[in-house]
C-alpha cells in the first residue's frame, strides 16, 4: 500500500487544518472545541506530481492528558494509527511554545522508533528565531508553517519525500 504519514499532537494545534491543506478539501472536521475529532480520517494524497508519489495522510484526534492513555479509546485509535505509519508529523503551536503535554507526546513518540518531523504550525508572522526553543524536544530543527495560511506546506513535503 502507500506509505503513511500520520498527523499527531496535543489538541487544537492544527492537524486537521493541516490535513485539509494536504488532501486540499474539508474532510476533516476543524473546530476550535478541543477533542472533536473523534475519529481517524484518511486520505490519498499526491505529494509530489513530478514523481508521482502518493501517501496516505491521517489525521488523529488529539492526545490528552485528561482521560488514561491505555484505557481511552480515542488514545488507543491515535496509537493504532501510530503503530501504522511511516512518518509522524509531531504537530506544535508556535503559539503556545512548548508545553508538558509536548513533552510527554514526543517521549511516547520516541519509543515508536519511527521517523518524526517537527512541525511548528502557526508560525505565520513568527520571527524564527523565536522557534529556537522546539529544539529542546530533541528532533531536530522544527519546520515552520502556516496550516491555515499555506505557508511552509513545500518545504515540508520536500523534506517528507526522502523518507518515505
Ligand atoms: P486540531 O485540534 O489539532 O485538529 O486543530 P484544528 O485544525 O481544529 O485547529 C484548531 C484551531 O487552530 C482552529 O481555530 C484553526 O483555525 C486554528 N489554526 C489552525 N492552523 C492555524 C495556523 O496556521 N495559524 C493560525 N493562526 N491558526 C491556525
Ligand atoms: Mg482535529
Amino acid at each position: 500500500g502507500l506509505p503513511i504519514i500520520c498527523l499527531v499532537g496535543r489538541p487544537n494545534v492544527g492537524k486537521s487544518t493541516l490535513f485539509n491543506r494536504l488532501s486540499h478539501s474539508r474532510q476533516a472536521l476543524v473546530s476550535d472545541f478541543e477533542g472533536l475529532t473523534r475519529d481517524r480520517q484518511y486520505a490519498e494524497v499526491l505529494l509530489d506530481n513530478d514523481t508521482q508519489t502518493f501517501a496516505t495522510i491521517i489525521d488523529t484526534g488529539g492526545l490528552t492528558n485528561k482521560n488514561n492513555l491505555v484505557d481511552s479509546s480515542i488514545q488507543g485509535q491515535v496509537l493504532n494509527a501510530l503503530e501504522e505509519s511511516d512518518i509522524i508529523y509531531f504537530i506544535v503551536s508556535s503559539r503556545d511554545g512548548v508545553i508538558g503535554l509536548d513533552l510527554e507526546i514526543v517521549s511516547r513518540l520516541r519509543k515508536l522508533k519511527k521517523n518524526i518531523i517537527l512541525v511548528c504550525n502557526k508560525a505565520e508572522g513568527l520571527n524564527p528565531a523565536l522557534a529556537a526553543e522546539f529544539f529542546e524536544l530533541g528532533l531536530g530543527e522544527p519546520m515552520l508553517i502556516s496550516a491555515e495560511h499555506g505557508q511552509g506546506i513545500a518545504d515540508l513535503i520536500d523534506t517528507t519525500l526522502p523518507l518515505l
